[in-house]
Parts: structure tokens; sequence; C-alpha cells
């Protein structure tokens, strides 16, 4: 015996009941709602997606900026070429991620409007 909800008085009631016990509502066999996930996987994704694109080109941005500020400052030339490499990984994946984004959304766009 599974416990299912009234649709009228939203009490448990048993799925074999004909009748609520509570407010006398007739039962039929109505499928459980579907969950927040089944019904939204598609927009969660797309979200997911928009936030992974826009922290992505945050961090260009900010690797941007540290190319400039580098070029400005005056430091150890062993530890300024260090940074320019780390800046450089940092702006390639940063990059990266912001574009595989884009193209996944653009495919689940693509998907959606079919
Ligand atoms: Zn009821």
């Amino acid at each position: 015996m599974a416990l299912i909800y009234c649709r009228e008085c939203g009490n448990q009631i048993s799925d074999k009941a004909e009748r609520c016990p509570y407010c006398g509502m007739v039962m039929y066999n109505i499928p459980p709602p579907p969950t927040y996930d089944m019904m939204t996987s598609d927009e969660a994704k797309e979200e997911k997606l928009k936030k992974r694109s826009l922290i992505g080109r945050a961090v260009f941005i900010l690797g941007l900026i540290c190319w400039v500020i580098l070029g400005n400052v005056d430091m150890d030339v062993e530890l300024l070429i260090v940074l320019y490499d780390i800046d450089i990984i940092v702006l390639c994946v940063s990059c990266a991620i912001s574009l595989i984004s884009e193209h996944k959304l653009d495919k689940l766009r693509r998907k959606k409007n079919k």
C-alpha cells in the first residue's frame, strides 16, 4: 500500500481508498506530480552553463588586468616570467571554459526551439 496526497485537502491517504477519509473527495489514480528536477533539468542545466560562462569571462578579464599590471611593475625578471606563465594558463583556461559553456548553451537552446 502506498500513500498519496488528496488533491482536495492535501492529506496523505492510501492509494487504494476510493474516497478521501478527511474530506470525502473521490479519488482517482493520479500519478505523483513530477519532481522539480524532472521538470527543469534543461533549465537547471542552462542556468549552470550561464553561470559558468560568466565566471569564465570574469576570470578572463581579471587575467587581462593582471597582464597589464604585470607589464607596469618593477620586479624580479624570473618571477615576472613565472607570473606571466601563470597568467597565460589562466587566460587560456577561462577562455576555454567560457567558449565551451557558450557552445553548450547554444546547443541546448537549439534543442529547445525544435
Ligand atoms: Zn481529502
